[in-house]
C-alpha cells in the first residue's frame, strides 16, 4: 500500500511538481522552552512537514533545501535601525513571542528569524531564475511570513518583515517587475501594507477573519466571524479574478484559517484549507510563486503546512491522516539505525573478561541494555542534545546509579559559564502492570535552570525549576525503548493534573473507573486555564461530590498495541462524579508516592 502510494506520488511529482522545492532547516524550531505552553505555537511545525512530506514521497530529498541567514544589511533596506538594535534585548524578544523574559536567548532567537528570512529571500531568487517551463517554479519555505512586522514596529510572532526583505533585495538585484502578496493568513497584513507602502509595483490582496481598521493599499475582505470553507473560497475566487499580472508571487498560506485555532476567528476545515492553496496554485500557473506558512496555533497546524507542500508538489487532496504522529514516526526511523552494539556495553577487554569469568560487569546499563556511551548517542541522534544546545547547554554528561526502585539516568549540561546542571533525570524498571511486562517511569523531571518562574510563568506544583518544552520528545523516547526491550507500553503515575493532562491524547488511566474521574474532571475545569486548574487540584480547593478532592496519582498507561478498555465503566464513572470549584483554599492531606 504505501509502495503504492510513494510510485503514485512520484508520478504525481513528476506531473505537477517537477520544479517544486521546499526551503528548511533544523533551526527554525524557536529556541523557547515554554513557547507552546504559553501560546499554543507548535515550535516543531516546520520539522513535522519537513518529515512527513519526505516520508511520504512528495518531496525528494534533493528538493530540501537549506537557507543561509539573511544578513543585517539585507534587513536595514526595510527596517529601522532602532528596531533593529531592538532585538538583540531579551525583553523586545520577550514581548513579540508572548514569553517570559528568562525564556529567551536573542542571538539563537535571531538565528531562527535570520535563516527563515535567508529561506524566503532564497526562494524568491531562485523562483525567478529563468528556465525551459510552461509551468512556473514555486517554491515553500517552511517558517516565515512575518506580516506584522512594519519597518519600525514589530510583534505578533513577526520580528522582522521577511517578504518585504526579499521584495528589497529583489529590488536591489535589478528585479522591477510586478509582485503580488496574497495574505491569506487569517490576521491582516498590517506590517506588510506598512513596509510595502513605497514600492508601486506591488499588490497586497488579503482575507481576514478579523477587522484591524482600513489598512492603505491593501484589496481586504474581512469575513464574518467563524466563517466555513463555503464563503471562504467564494471570496477567494473572487480576489483571484481581481489579482493583476505579476512576475512573482508570495503567498501566505496562514495555519490559523482553521476553525479549531485560538486566535485565527475563521472556521475553516483542512479539507477547506487544502481546497484554497490548490486554487490559489492553479490562479498562480504561470506565475513564481514563494509559498509561507504565516500563523497557525492549533495542534493541526502543522497539517496544514503539510498540506500546502502536498498541494504544490503532487496536487494531492488526501488528507494528512488523522493518527499520523510525526515524531513518532521520526523516532521509530532513527531507532532502526541504532543497533544494539551502538547502544549497549562496548565489548572493553576487561568486560570480556568479567563475562568469562561469569561475573556481571561493574559498570551500571540502564534497564541491563542501554550503556551511558549508548543513550548519549541515541540523544544526540534523535535530536535532543541540539535542542538542549540551543537553550544554551552543552557539553553534555550521561550518568547511571542504581536506585532503590530502579535504574536511574541522568543528563547533565554545563551552561556559557561552565557550570553544570541537572537537565533529564528518570527512574525505570522493567515491571508488570495490569499483568504484561511495561517500563515504569517511576520519576522524570526535564528541567530548564537557566529559566526561571514569574507571573506569566508560575511554577506548577511537581516544578523545581522550569521546564524544558521536551516532554513529547521524552514520551516518544520512552515507547521506543519499550519497543526496543520487548515491553508491552510505557506506564507511570502522574504526579499532578497537569501531568496526566499533557498525556491524555496518548496515555489512559489503567482502572477504567479513575480514567471515568479523570475525564469528568477535565470536563469540569475544562474552561480554566491549564496552570489554574492544576493548581486549583494541587491546594484543595476543587470538590469531588461537595468534599476537598484529593490528586490520585495513579497509574497511566501507554500500550504499544490497541487494549480493549470496559467503556462502560469508564462512560458510568464520568457521568456519574461532579466537580466543583470550592471558595477557599484548604491544603489536601498530602502524600502518594512519586
Ligand atoms: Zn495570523
Amino acid at each position: 500500500m504505501e509502495a503504492m502510494e510513494a510510485l503514485a506520488n512520484r508520478l504525481r511529482r513528476w506531473l505537477f511538481g517537477r520544479d517544486f522545492a521546499v526551503w528548511y532547516d533544523p533551526r527554525y524550531r524557536l529556541p523557547m522552552a515554554s513557547i507552546e505552553a504559553r501560546t499554543g505555537f507548535e515550535t516543531r511545525r516546520a520539522d513535522f512537514a519537513a518529515w512527513f512530506l519526505l516520508e511520504r514521497g512528495a518531496v525528494p530529498p534533493g528538493r530540501v533545501r537549506r537557507p543561509a541567514p539573511v544578513g543585517y544589511d539585507d534587513l536595514a533596506r526595510v527596517h529601522t535601525a532602532e528596531l533593529l538594535e531592538g532585538l538583540e534585548r531579551p525583553e523586545t524578544m520577550a514581548r513579540i513571542y508572548s514569553v517570559d523574559l528568562g525564556d529567551v536567548r536573542p542571538e539563537e532567537t535571531m538565528t531562527t528569524v535570520r535563516l527563515a528570512c535567508g529561506g524566503t529571500l532564497e526562494a524568491a531568487r531562485s523562483c525567478l531564475r529563468p528556465g525551459p517551463r510552461r509551468v512556473a517554479r514555486r517554491e515553500l519555505n517552511l517558517f516565515g511570513g512575518f506580516h506584522h512586522a512594519g519597518r519600525g514596529t514589530n510583534g505578533g510572532f513577526c520580528a522582522v518583515n521577511d517578504v518585504a526583505v526579499a521584495i528589497a533585495a529583489l529590488r536591489n538585484d535589478g528585479f522591477a517587475g510586478r509582485v503580488v502578496v496574497l495574505d491569506l493568513d487569517a490576521h491582516p497584513p498590517d506590517g506588510l501594507a506598512d513596509c510595502l507602502r513605497g514600492d508601486g509595483e506591488v499588490w497586497i490582496g488579503s482575507i481576514s477573519g478579523s477587522d484591524w481598521g482600513p489598512l492603505p493599499g491593501v484589496d481586504e475582505t474581512v469575513l464574518p466571524q467563524r466563517a466555513g470553507d463555503g464563503d471562504y473560497l467564494r471570496v477567494l475566487d473572487a480576489l483571484l479574478l481581481r489579482m493583476p499580472a505579476a512576475a512573482l508571487a508570495f503567498v501566505l498560506a496562514g495555519g490559523d484559517v482553521l476553525a479549531r485555532d485560538p486566535l485565527g476567528k475563521l472556521g475553516l476545515t483542512l479539507a477547506g484549507a487544502r481546497e484554497r492553496d490548490l486554487r490559489v496554485a492553479d490562479a498562480l500557473f504561470r506565475v513564481p510563486s514563494v509559498w509561507l506558512p504565516a500563523g497557525g496555533y492549533s495542534p493541526d497546524a502543522w497539517r496544514v503546512l503539510a498540506g500546502t507542500g502536498l498541494a504544490l508538489a503532487t496536487r494531492a487532496r488526501g488528507p494528512v491522516p488523522d493518527k499520523y504522529d510525526p515524531l513518532a514516526q521520526r523516532y521509530s526511523r532513527i531507532a532502526a539505525r541504532l543497533t544494539p552494539a551502538e547502544l549497549g556495553p562496548p565489548a572493553g577487554e576487561d568486560e570480556l573478561l568479567l563475562a568469562e569469568l561469569g561475573q556481571r560487569s561493574a559498570r551500571p546499563l540502564l534497564l541491563g541494555f542501554y550503556s551511558r556511551e549508548g543513550l548519549e548517542l541515541a540523544l544526540a541522534r534523535y535530536g535532543l542534545l541540539s535542542d538542549l544546545g540551543r537553550l544554551g547547554y552543552g557539553p553534555f554528561r550521561v550518568a547511571l546509579s542504581n536506585d532503590a526502585v530502579g535504574d536511574r539516568a541522568q543528563l547533565f549540561g554545563r551552561d556559557a559559564g561552565g557550570n553544570e546542571h541537572l537537565l533529564i533525570e528518570c527512574v525505570l524498571e522493567k515491571r508488570e502492570v495490569a499483568g504484561e511486562p511495561v517500563l515504569y517511569v517511576h520519576w522524570l523531571t526535564l528541567r530548564n535552570p537557566l529559566a526561571r518562574f514569574s507571573a506569566q510563568r508560575p511554577r506548577l506544583p511537581d516544578q523545581e525549576v522550569p521546564g524544558l518544552g521536551l516532554a513529547r520528545e521524552m514520551s516518544t523516547l520512552f515507547a521506543r525503548m519499550a519497543e526496543r526491550l520487548g515491553l508491552a507500553g510505557v506506564a507511570f503515575r502522574p504526579a499532578a493534573f497537569h501531568i496526566a493532562y499533557a498525556g491524555r491524547g496518548q496515555l489512559r488511566f489503567v482502572d477504567p473507573r479513575r480514567q471515568g474521574r479523570f475525564e469528568a474532571l477535565v470536563r469540569d475545569l475544562g474552561a480554566m486555564p491549564l496552570v489554574a486548574a492544576t493548581a486549583a487540584v494541587a491546594s484543595g480547593r476543587v470538590l469531588l461530590g461537595g468534599e476537598p478532592y484529593r490528586w490520585e496519582p495513579d497509574e497511566m498507561i501507554l500500550w504499544r498495541t490497541p487494549h480493549a478498555e470496559d467503556a462502560a465503566a469508564v462512560a458510568s464513572a464520568r457521568d456519574s462524579a461532579q466537580f466543583t470549584l470550592g471558595g477557599v483554599a484548604r491544603a489536601p492531606p498530602s502524600g502518594g508516592d512519586r
